[in-house]
């Protein structure tokens, strides 16, 4: 029985200057959050302002045919050389509900559905109150995914010269916890 229970996806809480600061303009990372994780998330690099390229939208998501997405990906990778793609989700998110998404419309909603559709069965297994983080995690996990989808992305990572990172953030304790991609098979 033990088996089947789902593995939460591997947390570790995030190293102080775990992207250390050029402490200069040039914008080294892309972050992408969620629009209600109040900005405090991307506080946790310790980075400065200008060190940052922020893209915000509900849940935080890399969804097929946003073009501003899409746009701000490809501009960050291509024409501004980033050396990191943050995705970071936060526990609490009201938008990434384990048992309901009400209210969100069209292609966020059916990618909401379709990851909690894959793994309701495992999350289903969890205790009440951990349902809603380990979906909040297989949220960031599954942005990931969509990441790796862009050739600019998978090209710049095969040259070493990108790194992308999924992340949480706790707003009641201010800190953050990097996610590990290794514990995910879907
Ligand atoms: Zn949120």
């Amino acid at each position: 029985m033990s088996e089947k229970r789902l593995k939460r996806a591997a947390t570790e809480p995030l190293e102080a200057n775990y992207i250390p600061s050029l402490q200069q303009a040039p914008r080294q990372v892309l972050w992408i959050g969620c629009s209600d994780s109040d900005s405090k998330d991307s506080t946790v690099l310790n980075l400065l302002d200008d060190e940052l390229l922020v893209l915000r939208n509900i849940g935080g998501m890399i969804i097929d045919g946003d073009l501003s997405c899409e746009t701000t990906i490809k501009h960050a990778v291509v024409d501004l050389q980033v050396k990191h793609i943050v995705v970071c989700g936060h526990y609490g998110c009201r938008i990434v509900k384990a048992a309901s998404r009400e209210g969100l419309q069209g292609p966020w909603l059916s990618k909401l559905s379709a990851l909690h559709s894959a793994h309701e069965e495992d999350i289903n297994q969890l205790p009440a109150l951990e349902r809603d983080r380990s979906f909040v995690e297989l949220n960031i996990l599954d942005q990931l995914r969509s990441l790796r989808k862009f050739p600019e992305v998978t090209d710049a990572i095969r040259l070493g010269r990108l790194h992308i990172h999924g992340l949480v953030y706790d707003s009641e304790t201010d800190k953050a916890y990097r996610l590990s991609e290794g514990q995910q098979n879907h």
